[in-house]
């Protein structure tokens, strides 16, 4: 990491940090040294903000399509201009290696999703046109949107939730998760460099700011992405304010391997389905079963690639994970683990600390020899740490797949893709992959079932999502 990315993310911290002896420490993910301190906004700070970007949306909205789209592709380039200091704060913030699937690749992906965000046209459809009708389906802006994240993707998450949004015509106020702040406050402002005042607003604090953001009656819509817990207050608030939602919620990816799939083919792309962000991503594979024919080769190249892949300090270019990103986090990898060992699981790697490292690092486990009901495998570990299930019956494999109350993502592996297909469409999820696991394209619709959430992000349906609809119904071809 170069010394002038280590400048710029201070210059960055500079303009976005609380006043000495106010707001919050924001301890560095590895070192736990104290990086900054986030801004605690307050419920009449939130109140303000909300006003502001009421007053501002009108005139947002009436730019009109290709402006706005205009000022995302400067958002998107501001992002570029400042990536090497983004990605260093939010590497000592998060916890995730600048190099790898990680930091760089974050901001990459937020300026990509922008200039998608950019370019996708929205145009009325045509429902009914005849002689004595024509009806047509338009889309709007929503008004006001409340954007609140989670912390292991806190800026991708944020840009998915503002670039639809800010593209239809929307104003958003949003919220970051209490554990990385400062990372998102600082693209905020960044973007802020091009974009009219008051139609993108940070607002930083503690737990109640959200529940005030998306219970505020002048909130048009909520894009959440978090637990499923804080989902169902989000929907409770929503009674009262009527606000339309997007709930990305939590998962337990499954995937299965199926029989005469070649391990070392897959083991690579197995991996990193499962451990990418140190396995603290919402779509990563959390539980895999493998046919009893190729088990314990599947394991065994897991576990080779676990034992070796470069862990420690994100900003140390060697190394492609990170620690856990807060205590709480880690504390609930390791009762996982521990259990599985209790209750007699093999633990063919990892299954501890590394301590040496530092405070929040644990090894990259392998676990095999477990069952279903075994709370590593029936809980979202959001971590690094991945069950191998053993199985012998196809059709059951896909039921215990199928078993959990979440569907967010799931992967299917196979040599022969037509084998794979058919058991795809088997899985209840929102997203189903073959030969891979989480891939995400700004085109290409996202969104879970089942406790997992409701609604889609990315493309065409994204932005429909952040919009409200209008029939504008008239005279036909008669006249
Ligand atoms: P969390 O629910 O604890 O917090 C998410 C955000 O909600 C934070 O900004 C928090 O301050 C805010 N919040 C807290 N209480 C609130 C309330 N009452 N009303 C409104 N907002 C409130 O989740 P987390 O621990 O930050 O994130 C981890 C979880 O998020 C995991 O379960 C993971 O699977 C899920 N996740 C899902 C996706 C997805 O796309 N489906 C992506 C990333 C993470």
């Amino acid at each position: 990491m170069s010394e002038s990315a280590a400048a710029a993310a201070t210059a960055l911290l500079d303009r976005i940090q609380a006043p000495e002896g106010a707001g919050r420490d924001i301890p560095d993910a590895a070192t736990r040294e104290v990086i900054g301190r986030a801004p605690v906004q307050t419920v009449a700070d939130l109140d303000d903000a909300i006003a502001r970007a009421g007053a501002a949306q009108p005139a947002w909205e009436a730019l009109g399509h290709a402006r706005r789209s205009e000022l995302l592709l400067a958002a998107a380039d501001a992002i570029d201009a400042n990536a090497e200091g983004l990605a260093h704060l939010l590497s000592r913030e998060q916890g995730k290696p600048l190099n790898g699937p990680n930091a760089r690749f974050e901001l990459g992906a937020c300026s990509a999703w922008l200039r998608t965000n950019a370019g996708i046209v929205i145009e009325p459809e045509v429902l009914v046109d005849d002689e004595t009708l024509h009806a047509e389906l338009v889309y709007k802006a929503a008004g006001v949107v409340g954007a609140i994240g989670p912390w292991n993707w806190p800026l991708m998450i944020s840009i998915w939730q503002i670039g639809p949004s800010l593209r239809m015509g929307n104003a958003v106020v949003v919220k970051p998760s209490e554990y990385t702040p400062l990372s998102v406050l600082a693209m905020l402002s960044v973007m802020n460099e091009v974009l009219p005042a008051d139609v993108l607003i940070g607002v930083s604090g503690d737990r109640e700011i959200g529940a005030r953001l998306s219970s505020h009656p002048d909130i048009d819509k909520v894009m959440f992405t978090g637990s499923t817990a804080t989902g169902r207050k989000i929907i409770e608030s929503s009674a009262g304010n009527l606000a339309r939602l997007t709930l990305e919620l939590g998962g337990n990816d499954a995937g299965i391997v199926l029989p005469g799939t070649d391990p070392a083919a897959i083991a690579e792309d197995l991996f990193w389905g499962a451990f990418i962000n140190t396995g603290q991503t919402c779509a990563a594979m959390k539980r895999l079963y493998v046919h009893d024919s190729i088990y314990e080769e599947v394991v065994d190249a897991l576990a080779a690639i676990a034992s070796t892949v470069p862990i420690g300090n994100g900003l140390d270019e060697r190394n492609v994970l990170g620690p856990l990103q807060n205590r709480a986090q880690f504390d609930i990898v390791e009762r996982l683990v521990a259990d599985a060992r209790e209750r007699g699981a093999r633990i063919v790697t990892g299954g501890e600390a590394a301590t040496e490292l530092g405070e929040l690092f644990y090894r990259p486990t392998i676990v095999a020899d477990i069952e279903d009901g075994a709370a590593l495998v029936d809980e979202e570990q959001f971590g690094p740490a991945l069950p191998v299930i053993r199985y012998s019956d196809v059709d059951e494999a896909i039921a215990r797949a199928n078993g959990l109350d979440v569907g967010l993502g799931a992967s299917v592996w196979a040599s022969d893709p037509e084998a794979a297909r058919a058991v795809a469409t088997r899985m209840q999820s929102g997203t189903v992959w073959i030969n891979s696991h989480g891939g995400l394209h700004p085109m290409v619709p996202f969104g879970g079932v089942k406790s997992s959430g409701y609604g889609l992000e990315f493309g065409v349906e994204g932005l429909k999502s952040v919009a409200v609809s209008q029939v504008v119904s008239g005279p036909g071809r008669k006249g």
